[in-house]
């Protein structure tokens, strides 16, 4: 007996996507048109628009005894949900059960900002258990609209595929647990030509205590699924038409990139672009899973594949390596100097560990050959917490002069181009450098990606839209 051979394809939705009735009517015709192509399809959405943001900012809030957020949040969301189901559910029993559902949600959402504001603190998994109600409404509604496109589907909680540790707010999955679980809960539903609408951003410990993958995770759960079931590709449904070769808003020619590496992406991620959450790249590189982001607002448009090596990248001529540029903002430079430190080990190693202690994270360091200094660049919120933990490791060095001085620069930018090759292509670093040169730009720090992908450049603040915009002509000349 042969099988029928059936592609498998998960299709994620974000909070644009489905954030109003237009938006999620359209949503739904994406689904139904994929559904003529594809033999299995899965839908995985986020929170409409705004949903995770207004909730948690009412958690917050109820912590503090201030309950006006929620009972403001309550109305508006409510609202927000129930003119989508209005509009877009046609059948009036399917409506009304889901207001009934909507409402349950509501009433817990109610429950839990009331509980919160007694304890009068919001612990992690608390949190978690208010952020998960977003994805927890938009399913239900995506689930009936598409129901009323004519496309037989069914709502899913990922509870009941994705299986985390406790880590709350950013939890890990298990994924051989997540395997077991998603097969499970999806197959039945794919055997029977239904479209399961699967919650993003969210799992569930063994337990069953809900946790969330950490803000903006539902790409993470696409992949994830994808990876687990396993699918033959994954499409992020955005609001712009894939990944650009720069933010269009400091660059007004920044144009869509029609192919772009998993290694460029990542780094793109890393640096600033919020196209992707960084997490997703990874399971479905290792599964070899295509990638492709598009936009629900123009349907027609391509859009951008993720492929494994690039056609052009690392071409010699240099000419087409730079696919991207980006700036990330607010961020300072924190300089470790002294005579003392020269050939002294284990500097570097205690300056990260303090560094670490304060949960900072840095997205870029140098060190100069002679040892005498170490740079690095953190978020400028943090600096003052990193300056004290510095001042207390090195209390002695500083006492004794071996480390003159610790000292933070004001905000600063690190600008970052990306594309593969463009560490090893030899003209591009000089191209690079030529052209801040040429616009009076100076470099106050320089960092080549950890791989062959990106070079990073830290300018002051002031300078940062004219690099982008200068770098970037290095792209479209
Ligand atoms: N709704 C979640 C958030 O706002 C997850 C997502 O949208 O990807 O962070
Ligand atoms: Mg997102």
């Amino acid at each position: 007996m042969t099988e029928r051979s059936t592609q498998t394809l998960v299709m994620k939705f974000g909070g644009t996507s489905v954030g109003t009735s237009e938006a999620m009517a359209q949503a739904a015709e994406i689904v139904k048109q994929a559904r003529t192509e594809w033999g299995n399809v899965v839908v995985v959405t986020s929170a409409i628009s705004g949903a995770t943001n207004a909730m948690l900012d009412s958690a917050t809030h109820a912590a503090r005894g201030d309950l006006q957020v929620l009972l403001e949040t309550e109305r508006s969301l409510f609202a927000r949900h129930q003119e989508i189901s209005a509009a877009q559910i046609s059948d009036p029993a399917l409506r009304a059960r889901v207001t009934q559902e909507i409402s349950g949600l509501f009433a817990s959402f109610g429950d839990l900002c009331r509980a919160i504001s007694v304890l009068g603190e919001a612990s992690p998994r608390a949190l978690d258990a208010v952020a998960s109600l977003g994805e927890r409404l938009s399913v239900r509604l995506l689930a009936a609209v598409c129901q009323s496109h004519g496309v037989a589907s069914q709502f899913v909680e990922s509870t009941a595929c994705v299986v985390t540790n406790n880590s709350f707010q950013n939890a890990h999955p298990d994924f051989d647990a997540t395997t077991l679980a998603t097969r499970a809960t999806l197959k039945p539903l794919l055997n029977a030509g239904i479209v399961p609408v699967v919650t993003g951003f969210i799992g569930a410990t063994p337990e069953g205590v809900v946790t969330t993958l950490g803000r903006g995770g539902s790409d993470y759960s696409a992949a994830i699924l994808g990876a687990v079931l396993p699918a033959d590709d994954v499409w992020i449904w955005t609001d712009v038409d894939g990944v650009m070769t720069a933010d269009p808003r400091m660059v007004p020619n920044a144009r869509t990139l029609p192919e772009i590496t998993y290694a460029e992406i990542a780094e793109l991620a890393y640096y600033g672009a919020k196209v992707l959450h960084p997490k997703t790249v990874r399971p479905v590189v290792e599964a070899g899973i295509g990638l492709r982001i598009c936009n629900t607002f123009n349907p027609t448009h391509p859009g951008t594949r993720l492929v494994t090596n690039n056609k052009n990248g690392g071409a010699p001529n240099g000419d087409k390596v730079i696919k991207a540029v980006t700036a990330i903002r607010k961020q300072r430079l924190i300089t470790i100097e002294g005579r003392g430190m020269l050939g002294v080990p284990g500097v570097a190693a205690r300056t990260f560990a303090a560094v670490a202690s304060t949960g900072t994270s840095v997205p870029l360091i140098t060190q100069a050959s002679s040892e005498q200094s170490i740079c690095f660049a953190i978020p400028g919120d943090s600096a003052d917490l990193v300056l004290a933990a510095l001042a207390k490791v090195f209390a002695i060095e500083l006492a004794d002069h071996d480390i003159d001085q610790v000292w933070a620069t004001e905000d600063v930018s690190i600008i970052t181009v990306v594309g593969s090759g463009t560490r090893n292509t030899p003209v591009v670093p000089g191209q690079i450098f030529t052209r801040l040169g040429e616009i009076g730009v100076n470099v106050l720090a320089i960092a080549h990606g950890s791989s062959d992908v990106s070079i990073s450049m830290v300018v002051e603040s002031v300078h940062d839209a004219d690099s982008v915009r200068a770098l970037h002509d290095l792209i479209v000349k």
